[in-house]
């Protein structure tokens, strides 16, 4: 059983911020975060997404409430279909997934995870799982005030503080994976990875590199339009922070701007 199965044990129980209401129903328009929705109408599918979602959301908090104790401010995940509209903008869920610093908010878009399976080659629940934590460690990142600081740097390109910090955030995503990886953990009720689902998320880290992603679009890499870092990166920061499990390992920030 993957963790894919063990929450979804789990999920009944676990009470989480996960915005059911914000999942738009099939021929409508964008709903507002926070508003009623209206009627869901979702395929079982989704509803195993969904709970997946909520599952996952969960420990990567009960992680960082851990590690930055009564810093911590919890958050909710806003799950839509097609398009959103948040307090960055409306989004398409061409956007892929993405964390909103002005309302504070995780939003995922359910067909990401298909693309994510079929179009970028990075199957399994791990996979998916570490996207969702990538999107909390932005989170982090705000609460932490780096951000604000990185958004004050202009410099775009393979150096430049957005790119450090899309690549702390996949190390802090990989500080959740530490504590995933610890056993016990199942029994206990929580996340726990077994054999293969770390493979699953370097791997994720790997297809999702600037340099892949732009030589699948138009078969070249140019390192000064990067906004994620590349594969080799995005995988390295992953390991640290999966080796580490502490933050303090994933300073980016100091590495990439001084
Ligand atoms: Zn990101």
């Amino acid at each position: 059983m993957g963790i894919g199965g063990i929450v979804l044990v789990l999920a009944l129980s676990w009470l989480t911020g996960t915005d059911l209401t914000s999942l738009i129903g099939v021929g409508g328009g964008p709903v507002a975060p926070g508003s009623s929705g209206g009627a869901v109408q979702s395929t079982p599918q989704e509803e195993r997404m969904v709970d997946f979602v909520d599952a996952v959301a969960a420990d990567t908090q009960a992680t960082w409430e851990r590690a930055l104790g009564g810093r911590y401010q919890r958050t909710t995940v806003v799950l839509f279909r097609d398009a959103v509209d948040s307090a960055c903008g409306f989004a398409q869920a061409a956007t892929g997934p993405f964390y909103c610093p002005a309302d504070r908010r995780v939003y995922l878009d359910l067909g990401f995870f298909d693309d994510l399976a079929r179009k970028l080659d990075a199957p399994g629940d791990f996979a998916q799982a570490y996207v969702i934590a990538h999107e909390f460690g932005h989170h982090v990142q705000n609460i932490l005030g780096l951000t604000e600081r990185a958004q004050r740097d202009r410099s775009t390109g393979a150096n430049s503080a957005s790119v450090a910090l899309e690549l702390q955030a996949d190390c802090f995503a990989g500080v959740w994976g530490h504590d995933a990886m610890q056993t016990g953990r199942a029994a206990a009720g929580k996340v726990e990875l077994e054999a293969g689902d770390v493979e699953e998320g370097l791997q994720a880290a790997s297809s999702i590199g600037d340099d892949r992603l732009q030589r699948m679009s138009n078969g070249r890499v140019s390192p000064e339009s990067f906004t994620h870092g590349s594969s080799a990166q995005r995988v390295e920061w992953f390991r640290r922070g999966m080796q580490a499990g502490d933050p303090a390992a994933c300073d980016t920030i100091a590495r990439l701007t001084q």
